[in-house]
């Protein structure tokens, strides 16, 4: 029996008092964990049907990895630096008649001295042939990689073409069944097959079509290890999607949460639920309120989910079921993470803007990691008990200086942003987790930690921006494990599993409506661990379809 019948039932019985938990003391129809971009989709469009809803989230501030603060005067993005589009966002936003004001996010690039600005499709003939510029010895294989990323960009125009259906009111709107959804079906499901035959490693995928491990590490090194090569590839049309929210991209996550509230859900922040009774539809925070529940959508870190839940009164074939699940989930892990540095700059934002557009990938020099942040960093990590803190900072030295890094300037894509005749950047690069917490154990994090910026500094201000170093008025940066702290997110991942092993979760487009079932009916899951490759539009996906999955099961009922 699940829940909501449980709750039925209990309602025409006498309250009967278990042993070790307290009764729930609040009592609603749906409860949402986790008030990141996942949990507020699936708690506006709930509460929407006018369900009793409530959303429970650990921190202060709702939005996990879409969030935006200002400090002193300047305004930065904590998570994502802009938002791609994705045919599932500006959806998502007519269908709950939200009004956002955005702005483009345009990208460049640049290696060395050479950068460009994407801005339309030619931008790839461009990249092109900075790469050759770059690398001339491998015209032949730049060529080669153009022609793929090109095969990418049309199955992306596929997969993107039209709004996603899921956002759309397909029973009455039968201009868009008959003159965009039927049309595109066949193609769309002609590019699925396409796009799961390339979802090898990307690292793999180029083994064989370039010989130059530079430019190979040029082309892949800022994607997270092993990332499918379709993924990969398709950034490039991401790139042309990329748009800002004015204000910073917490916009979006404060729209939604002002929308949850209008439509009557509640939310409730600075809770942190730390068990799952399964069987008494209950959750319990830190304070040992319990919350009960008919249905409950789990938005957050799902081996969490797995390791708190007590599956010890569910009927035996659900436990092992749910057993297994967790075996496989805790045996997992997080993706890459990423370190950030914020930067509070008296220098007007044009300085910057010459040189750059807002949102920029950047790589100081074209020799590439090579093997330093794999093999290099794997046994670093293996002997940190015996190596001196010397050999660290000497590999982090080789790091930072061949490393991509994303930077991002709020201001230049809205000049709001920045307080007059300043700027503000948000520096990142791709870091591992482990190292943190090794040097953590060790007992020199805020020394590492300053390093790192340091470094940092060093190599962006005596490359792409001279007139940096002189110039900071402060400066502080964020590391995985400051991640993991805020956001309860294993291992500090910023986009769900790592690709290094097989993920536990749904991976393939055609069943993601699957993707946020559990073993246990009352219990459904979304968000970034809930599909892979995840991020942004897909958290709004699943947030979407667990939604859908709540309002079904209450309709069939009545
Ligand atoms: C630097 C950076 C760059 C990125 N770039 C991109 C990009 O270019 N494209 C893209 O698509 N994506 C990108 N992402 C990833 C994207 O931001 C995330 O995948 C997405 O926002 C995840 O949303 P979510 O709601 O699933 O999870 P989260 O944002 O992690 O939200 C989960 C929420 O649950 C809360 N929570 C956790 N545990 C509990 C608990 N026990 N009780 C109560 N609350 C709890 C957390 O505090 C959090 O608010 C980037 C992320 C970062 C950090």
């Amino acid at each position: 029996m699940d829940c909501e019948a449980q709750n039925r039932k209990k309602a025409l019985k006498k309250p009967v008092f278990v042993k070790y938990i307290k009764m729930a003391e609040y009592k609603y129809d749906t409860i949402i964990v986790g008030g990141g971009i996942a949990g507020l989709t699936s708690a506006a469009y709930v509460s929407r049907e006018g369900q009793k809803v409530l959303l429970i989230e650990k921190n202060k501030e709702c939005g996990g990895l879409v969030n935006s603060f200002i400090r002193d005067g300047f305004h930065f993005d904590a998570g994502i630096r802009a938002l791609e589009d994705a045919g599932i966002i500006f959806p998502m936003l007519n269908d709950l008649g939200i009004h956002l004001e955005v702005v483009k996010s345009p990208v460049s690039l640049g290696i060395e001295n050479e950068i460009i600005h994407i801005e339309n499709l030619d931008s790839l003939t461009e990249y092109k042939h900075l790469l050759k510029k770059i690398y001339p010895e491998s015209e032949a294989e730049i060529d080669a990689v153009i022609k793929t990323i090109r095969k990418i960009m049309k199955h992306m125009d596929v997969l993107y073409g039209i709004e996603n259906p899921v956002f759309k009111d397909l029973k009455h709107d039968k201009n868009f069944i008959f003159k965009k959804l039927l049309p595109w079906l066949p193609k769309f499901l002609s590019t699925v097959g396409k796009i799961n035959r390339m979802n090898m490693p990307v690292e793999d995928y180029f083994e064989n079509i370039i010989k130059n491990p530079s430019l190979k590490d040029i082309i892949s090194q800022h994607f997270f290890k092993n990332t499918p090569a379709f993924f990969a590839l398709s950034y490039f049309s991401l790139y042309l999607d990329y748009f800002y929210p004015k204000g910073g991209v917490g916009k979006l996550s404060d729209a939604l949460k002002s929308k949850v509230r209008e439509y009557g859900g509640e939310i409730k922040t600075e809770t942190n639920i730390i068990e799952v009774i399964a069987d008494k539809c209950v959750v319990i925070d830190q304070e040992n309120v319990t919350y009960g529940y008919d249905n409950l959508i789990w938005a957050a870190d799902l081996k969490t989910l797995y390791r708190i839940a007590d599956t010890e009164g569910l009927p035996p074939k659900k436990r092992m079921k749910f057993g297994n699940i967790k075996k496989k989930m805790l045996s997992n892990r997080g993706g890459d993470s990423v370190f950030t540095l914020f930067l509070e700059v008296d220098e007007p934002l044009e300085s910057f803007g010459k040189i750059a557009n807002g949102h920029f990938f950047y790589t100081p020099s074209k020799r590439g990691l090579g093997e330093i942040h794999r093999s290099e960093l794997k046994n670093l990590l293996i002997h940190f008990e015996k190596s001196k803190k010397e050999e660290i900072l000497s590999w982090l030295d080789k790091f930072t200086q061949l490393n991509t890094y994303e930077i991002s300037i709020p201001g230049l894509k809205d000049p709001e942003c920045a307080p007059a005749g300043k700027t503000g950047l948000i520096i990142s690069l791709l870091a591992e987790y482990d190292l943190f917490r090794k040097v953590q154990e060790a007992g020199w994090y805020d020394e590492f930690k300053m390093e790192l910026e340091n470094h940092i500094l060093n190599v962006i201000s005596s490359s792409v921006y001279p007139m940096l170093k002189e110039k900071i008025i402060a400066r502080f940066s964020s590391t995985p494990i400051s991640i993991e702290n805020r956001i309860a997110s294993s291992e500090g991942a910023i986009t769900g599993w790592s690709f290094e092993k097989p993920v536990p979760v749904v991976n393939k487009i055609q069943f993601s409506g699957r993707s946020v079932l559990t073993p246990i009916p009352s219990i459904f899951q979304a968000g970034q661990w809930t599909y892979s490759p995840a991020g942004v539009p897909m958290s709004i996906l699943t947030g979407r379809l667990a939604a859908d999955r709540v309002l079904k099961k209450r309709a069939h009922k009545f």
